[in-house]
């Protein structure tokens, strides 16, 4: 089944890593084989087919102006994949790697992991091949306009609630929503991840990272009756999801040697100087991690060109537990090796799909604990939807009431996940725990509403 389906998507190998939509479908469908030969109505109503192919694709040019009237024009996307579930809801991505490929990948994780959360959300990616780096605030600004003008028939508070992702924070999220509003004087929740002034919610910033971490801590009290308290942990990335990982973790005890950027990575054996940190990537500063070291000098800095061969230097450092935050495919099966070798008990995605297929196998194969991003770091997403309920409702929600709400929906989604997978005969994997029970809410409501 997996290779028919994987042909009719124009690909006749079984997985080629620059195509990481074909690699992310080929992952989901080699779970749910024996689920969809137990029930003939999937046949039926081509729910397969009907999955892996999205609603549509939005494709739009960009036309901005810089600093000095000079003009650029980037790619604009939406991915609009299913809303079977409730209005499309995913992330924007501003970076040079964004592609059609590369959002359809995203979109179709984001079903899944939208589906796992247990509200009403359906799945949609979408961004830009822009590069934030380097940029004024003002180029920001105009860039998120431009992007806007053009985005926004295709958006709404009940059709489809784009939110931030790689080099999309509340500052760019700010922009995007001054100018929808200025197109189309609707004052709504089109929008999630919004700046607290104006319709955010507390707590979205962190929701990723410390669900990451709520997620990581139910877990490992599960399975292994083991806490996070004095352990080395290992993280990888310095954005949005790294930073906040950190925090929780440091929060709940564990000491954080490592962090990483697209240039290198930090091993700080004293563990990671967060407000340092914060300091070097704060949104309009984005400082590369070699500062680090100049008032820290007992850290190491690697640069990435000097990392193991097909390996990443943050995964060759000891630990108890590691956190992949940073990216797709950082994660590779000469780190997995180097992992187990090192005795980690569990690794815990904050990025979406940043371990290797092989990798993860080798992780199944050997007992760590292994937990993918569409389960993990459902946090941010179910934060936004917090959102998404406040400003329907007019309401503004405590800290702690997100937070709580956030760590209990955390401990139904590990719950959801582990209990599936003991219930499918595949105790302890939660990448077939996580895809099974995604698919079968999403299957149920697409069935049930006909084709
Ligand atoms: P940010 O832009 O805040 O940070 C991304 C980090 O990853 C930066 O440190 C960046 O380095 C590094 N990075 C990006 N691309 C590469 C690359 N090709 N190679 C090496 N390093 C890279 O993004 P987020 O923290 O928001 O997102 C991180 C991951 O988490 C992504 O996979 C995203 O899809 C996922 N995610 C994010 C959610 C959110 O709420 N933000 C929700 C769920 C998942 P540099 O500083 O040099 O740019």
């Amino acid at each position: 089944m997996v290779e028919s389906v994987l042909k009719k998507l124009g690909q006749t190998d079984n997985c080629v890593l620059d195509d990481v939509f074909v690699q992310a479908v080929s992952e989901v469908l080699t779970s749910l084989e024996l689920t969809i030969r137990s029930d003939s109505r999937y046949e039926q109503f081509a729910i397969i087919e009907r999955l892996v192919t999205p609603d549509r694709i939005i494709q739009f040019k960009v036309q901005w102006l810089d600093d000095h009237n000079n003009v650029h024009v980037n790619n604009g996307y939406r991915v609009q994949f299913n809303n079977s579930l409730g209005p499309y809801k995913g992330g924007l991505r501003f970076h040079p790697s964004v592609t059609v490929d590369v959002l359809k990948f995203l979109a179709f994780e984001q079903i899944f992991k939208n589906s796992l959360t247990g509200l009403p959300i359906g799945g949609a990616k979408g961004g830009s091949d822009f590069d934030p780096k380097g940029k004024s605030d003002f180029e920001i600004m105009k860039f998120c306009h431009a992007f806007m003008r053009e985005l926004h028939p295709y958006i709404g508070a009940r059709i489809d609630v784009p939110a931030g992702d790689i080099g999309v924070g509340s500052r760019e999220i700010g922009y995007l929503f001054g100018e929808y509003k200025h197109i189309t004087r609707n004052y709504d929740g089109v929008l999630s991840g919004k700046p607290y002034a104006f319709g955010g919610s507390l707590m979205r910033p962190q929701a990723t990272g410390y669900g990451v971490v709520y997620f990581a801590r139910e877990m490992l009290k599960e399975e292994l009756q083991e806490s996070l308290e004095e352990k080395v942990c290992t993280v990888s990335g310095a954005g949005n999801v790294a930073i906040h990982t950190i925090e929780k973790l440091q929060q709940l005890g564990a000491i954080v040697v490592t962090c990483s950027d697209s240039d290198g990575t930090i091993y700080d054996p004293k563990g990671i100087d967060l407000a340092l940190l914060r300091h070097l990537k704060d949104e309009g500063r984005r400082l590369s991690l070699v500062e680090y070291i100049n008032t820290h000098p007992h850290a190491l800095y690697t640069p990435k060109t000097e990392y193991p061969d097909g390996g990443h230097t943050v995964w060759h450092i000891p630990c108890f537990a590691a956190f992949p935050c940073a990216t797709q495919n950082e994660l590779t099966l000469i780190d997995a090796q180097k992992l187990v070798e090192n005795g980690c008990v569990a690794v815990v995605e904050g990025a979406n799909m940043p371990t290797l297929p092989d990798a993860i196998e080798l992780f199944l194969r050997e007992g760590v604990l292994f937990s993918p991003g569409k389960a993990s770091n459902a946090g941010g997403v179910a934060v936004s939807e917090f959102e998404m309920s406040q400003n329907a409702s007019m309401e503004k929600w405590e800290f702690e009431k997100v937070d709580r709400k956030l760590d209990e929906l955390m401990r139904q989604i590990y719950k959801r996940v582990s209990l599936t997978a003991k219930e499918y005969g595949v105790e302890r994997n939660f990448v077939d725990g996580a895809n099974i029970a995604a698919f079968k809410r999403l299957s149920e409501a697409m069935i049930l509403e006909g084709v």
